[in-house]
């Protein structure tokens, strides 16, 4: 074991063994069989990639999609392991030069899928490998209760029978007994130890909302709480993804469709772009996401409630992998409850199986409705006991409830007299005293409950019947036009013996409903160096071709923020450095951060200039200037070049090309001190070539000089330092964003809450004389 410890830290860059990943690892070493149940980011990956470093010979990895394998490959090669997969795509000279490297013991891993490993020619070339063992991922797809069936999965149990001591391990995610069963039965794994870990993923938020516009309600979602991250939308239907992604677009957010009704290019574009870029919003229909195995997703929004209780965790679960703060984001409404019932019940399906999904229907409704903890909820499901969790809506916001027992004893009552025969809406109707023709045809304005809850909108009464529904007073007859029935549960309620609680009819202001944010980045500072290293890593996957969280995880940038490492031996402190990593990237992480401890890194800036750099002859000629400048500055006062002026700023100043002091100020990398030294020097040469500056940048100059003024008043005012009301990135930023809403304000780095509560609207005001004149 000591040996796995330090393949854990110094391959995988990792302090410690995660729940029982320690004990999974020991028995595959002892040559046991192994099955398990682990949530999705619960880490079951390492569970059989250690022992196979470990053990003579290749280990075999099933894997059911090529985007996993590939996946995982690329995560293994990047923390300097031999592994490879091998599929449909990949060439024959690579798949003789794998055997060899099998053959010769350097390859330690292969991914392949379950066809290819049963098949005759594949077995024949292991009968002569040493296999260190197997390992079959995602083992629910055995099961035709899993909801990934493949049936080659079930002929994986002849690997029990032709390698008897190799050892098997199976992986899954979902945890139902039946599934379970199927999974030791078909991978004759009936006396391997089960590992079974909790479900629970206390870093994921579970927040969920009533739909009323739903398209609206997402979009506030994502501008107010996740904005730049990445997540994942799921609709149920194509066109909702396609009309969804869209609005997302026009709204500034970086959104892709994603749907089986995509040609496989643009699938295979959009999912490229979502697991290498940042900031990326896929928007899906469920079949995306198997093969996805990005950590840092920090939200998933369902715009539809899923179809059980598995299907959303597993699709939830797709947040957050890395252990850091989540959102798992529902917004459900009657609709879809009733269409995904019409689908189960007009299925093919035998009654038995309708009946299993019905109820699964029903479990995932009831977590939609309850006003308890839903993570308590989520995790009964799976089979565990806990205590509410403090990380949902409903434990940090209960919502209140009311006594409602006369409002549902008058819809009880309604839906009775008329037979139980009519849908919510005409019941609705009835209550509300709508003589319709067809109300009046069937008699029914003249009973007793007709026009009873005149009081109560068209909404509210939804409402009710709605929550009647969750709480099994009401069912749907889905033989009938989804006509309300009473259920056994309601007679006591109409009788009058038992009390109704009702959540309130009026929706919660959203605002109160906000997930905790996440309180990490605190200073400028931080975020200039965790911005630097964020475009670093984006640079760096692009160059090697792969998603940027193969190269770091967040959290493993976050440390390096914290942790400022300046030395090799600082650099395995951090978590997720493993020593190929610090080969590889060491040296550049280490630069990066001395540059910020020197103080001399400007990301706003490098990005802002990029599109000038290269420009024109008139910036060359400045640049030239400059450059000449500084070298005859550095020898006459006998310094270094950076001690003059970085080379930020130069590129800062010809991109900006200052014409008078003031505008001497908004140039990174110039502080007090240097402009008092060499300001008048640096604006004499930049002065000159002020008069060909375009319009855009002109424009902000100007702007900057008005909110120098503006700051320097409030400074006065306040009796506090400039840099108090407004420091310099975040004045700059105002400049290139020209914000019009308290909105746009709040993505400006600096603009807490309290800043824009004393200074936003005064701000917008002053954009907005500033842009008319
Ligand atoms: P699963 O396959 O169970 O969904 P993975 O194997 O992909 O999960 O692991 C999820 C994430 O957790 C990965 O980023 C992985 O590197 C990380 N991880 C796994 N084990 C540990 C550990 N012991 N300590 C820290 N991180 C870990
Ligand atoms: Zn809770």
């Amino acid at each position: 074991m000591q040996t796995a410890q330090h393949i854990l830290h110094d391959t995988f860059g990792y302090p410690e063994f995660r729940g029982k990943q320690a004990d999974i690892v020991q028995t595959l070493l002892r040559g046991d069989n192994a099955l398990v149940l682990m949530p999705t980011g619960g880490g079951k990956s390492l569970c059989y990639q250690i022992p196979a470093l470990m053990r003579d010979g290749v280990a075999i990895v099933v894997s059911p999609l090529i985007a996993l394998m590939d996946d995982q490959v690329a995560n293994l090669r990047a923390a300097g392991v031999h592994a490879a997969a091998v599929h449909s795509g990949t060439p024959p000279e690579t798949v003789r030069q794998l055997a060899d490297d099998i053959h010769s013991g350097s390859l330690k891993l292969l991914y392949v899928a379950p066809e290819r490993l049963v098949s005759e020619r594949f077995l024949k070339f292991l009968d002569n490998t040493t296999v260190s063992l197997f390992a079959i991922d995602e083992a629910h797809c055995v099961s035709q209760w899993g909801h990934d069936f493949r049936p080659e999965y079930q002929q994986l149990g002849l690997l029990a029978e032709r390698y008897p001591h190799v050892p098997r391990i199976a992986l899954t995610a979902t945890a139902d007994a039946e599934t379970r069963a199927d999974i030791k039965h078909y991978l004759k794994l009936e006396n391997a130890p089960e590992f079974v870990s909790s479900f629970d993923r206390p870093n994921i938020y579970y927040q969920v909302i009533e739909k009323n516009n739903g398209k609206k309600q997402l979009l506030d979602f994502i501008q107010k709480q996740m904005h730049g991250q990445s997540g994942i939308v799921y609709c149920l239907s194509r066109r909702n993804v396609e009309e969804i992604a869209a609005f997302l677009c026009e709204h500034g957010l970086h959104a892709l469709p994603y749907h089986a009704g995509l040609s496989l290019e643009i699938r295979q574009q959009n999912q490229h772009r979502f697991t290498h870029e940042d900031n990326v919003i896929v928007v899906a229909t469920v079949a995306f996401g198997m093969g996805i195995d990005k950590p840092d997703v920090r939200f998933v929004a369902h715009l539809d409630m899923p179809q059980s209780i598995e299907h959303f965790y597993q699709e939830s679960g797709r947040a957050g992998r890395d252990g850091l703060p989540a959102v798992s984001w529902l917004c459900y409404g009657m609709n879809t409850l009733l269409l995904l019932k019409e689908r189960i019940t007009e299925s093919q399906a035998s009654d038995f199986q309708k009946q299993i999904e019905l109820q699964k229907l029903n479990a995932m409704f009831d977590v939609c409705e309850t006003a308890a903890c839903r993570r308590q909820l989520l995790l009964r499901h799976f089979g565990e006991q806990s205590e509410p969790c403090g990380n949902c809506d409903n434990c940090l916001h209960p919502p209140a409830k009311f006594d409602g027992t006369e409002i549902v004893q008058k819809l009880l009552s309604c839906v009775y007299r008329v037979g139980q025969r009519f849908a919510a809406s005409y019941v609705i109707e009835v209550l509300r005293g709508k003589s319709t023709d067809w109300i009046v045809q069937n008699g029914h304005d003249k009973l007793s409950t007709f026009g009873i809850g005149d009081n109560l909108s068209d909404k509210d009464w939804r409402n009710v019947a709605r929550q009647c529904i969750g709480l099994g007073l009401l069912n749907n007859d889905m033989h009938n036009y989804q006509a309300l029935m009473l259920t056994e549960a309601a007679k006591p309620v109409l009788r009058g013996e038992q009390t109704v609680l009702l959540r309130p009819l009026k929706r919660e202001k959203a605002a109160t409903k906000v997930a905790k944010t996440d309180t990490w980045l605190r200073t400028e500072r931080e975020e200039r160096l965790w911005q630097a290293l964020r475009q670093w890593r984006v640079a760096r996957a692009k160059a090697d071709d792969v998603p940027a969280y193969v190269i770091f995880g967040d959290k493993t940038l976050r440390e390096v923020v914290e942790k400022l490492p300046k030395n090799q031996s600082d650099l395995r402190e951090i978590y997720g450095m493993g020593e190929a990593k610090i080969g590889k990237f060491g040296d550049e992480i280490l630069d990066i951060v001395a540059e910020f401890v020197s103080g001399s890194l400007n990301v706003a800036q490098s990005e802002k200039t990029v599109s000038h750099q290269h420009s024109n002859p008139r910036d060359d000629e400045l640049l030239r200037q400059l450059t000449v400048w500084r070298e005859m500055a550095a020898k006459r006062d006998d310094v270094s070049l950076h001690a003059v002026c970085p080379e930020e700023s130069l590129t800062d100043l010809v991109a900006f090309t200052p014409e008078q002091m003031v505008d001497l100020n908004m140039i990174y990398g110039l502080g007090e001190v240097k402009l008092g030294k060499y300001g008048k020097e640096i604006l004499s040469i930049c002065a000159p070539f002020s008069g060909s500056l375009n319009d855009e940048i002109k424009y902000k100059q100007l702007f900057l000089r008005d909110l120098q003024e503006w700051v320097a008043m409030k400074a006065e005012e306040a009796e506090l330092p400039e840099f108090q009301i407004l420091g310099k990135p975040a004045m700059r930023a105002l400049a290139n964003k020209l914000p019009e809403t308290l909105d746009d304000l709040r993505e400006i780095h600096g603009f807490d809450d309290e800043k824009i509560a004393e200074y936003g609207e005064e701000l917008l005001e002053m954009i907005g004389a500033f842009q008319v004149a």
